[in-house]
Parts: structure tokens; sequence; C-alpha cells
């Protein structure tokens, strides 16, 4: 049987723009790759560890399109997709609210199950 291929998306570069916390209280910037990416090696590591093939497909601090991030997943015929984010929620900025937000497509089944 073959194992099942996980595509891993860190979702943006360390340089991408407005991709960042406002100033913390000891002057610091959290960017949201730096969130991102532990959360993809940790990923990576703990599903492989379940006998998951995976693919990482922004392996690198460069800012990766969003085309040719879903292209080599799509090449290597993943059967799933993460793409991991720090979102802010709600207007007027940073606020404390805190949880997690999964997005599948409406149509897939397949996709509504593996978000859940
Ligand atoms: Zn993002």
């Amino acid at each position: 049987m073959t194992q099942k291929l996980i595509a891993l998306d860190d979702g943006h570069g360390m340089e991408t723009a407005g991709k960042r916390t406002p100033a913390l209280p000891d002057g610091t910037v959290m960017r949201e790759n730096e969130f991102n990416r532990r959360v993809v090696a940790l990923l990576d590591v703990q599903l492989q560890r379940c006998g998951f093939r995976t693919l990482l497909v922004a392996p690198t601090d460069v800012d990766t399109t969003l085309r040719t991030r879903t292209d080599a997943a799509n090449k290597a015929k993943a059967d799933l997709y993460i793409s991991v984010h720090a979102n802010a929620f709600g207007a007027g900025g940073f606020n404390t609210e805190r949880g997690i937000e999964s997005f599948h497509y409406r149509s897939s089944a397949a996709s509504e199950h593996a978000a859940k």
C-alpha cells in the first residue's frame, strides 16, 4: 500500500510585506513565517513518524507564490494539502482572540473530513 503524500505549506516568506505582528511589548515583531515554518517542521516530523510521506512546497525563507506551491503539490500528486497560517482576527488590528480555524473545499466530503 502506498503511503499517502501530504503537502505542507508554510504560507509566506520571511520578508513578505505585512505578514508580521505589530510591535510586541518588548519591541520585537513576530513575522508570520516564523510561526508557520515551525508548525510545518513539527507536522513534517510527526506525519512522517505516523507513516505519511511529506512534501514541503515552500522549503525556503523566500516568498513562494501560491501557484508555485500548489503546482508542486499537484505535480507530486499530493493526497492532502495543508497550508499553515497565523492570522489576525476581527477588525481593528490585533486583539486577544485565540483559536484555530480550518478551511476546506465545501463540495468535498474528504476535504471536510480532513479539516475536522
Ligand atoms: Zn498567512
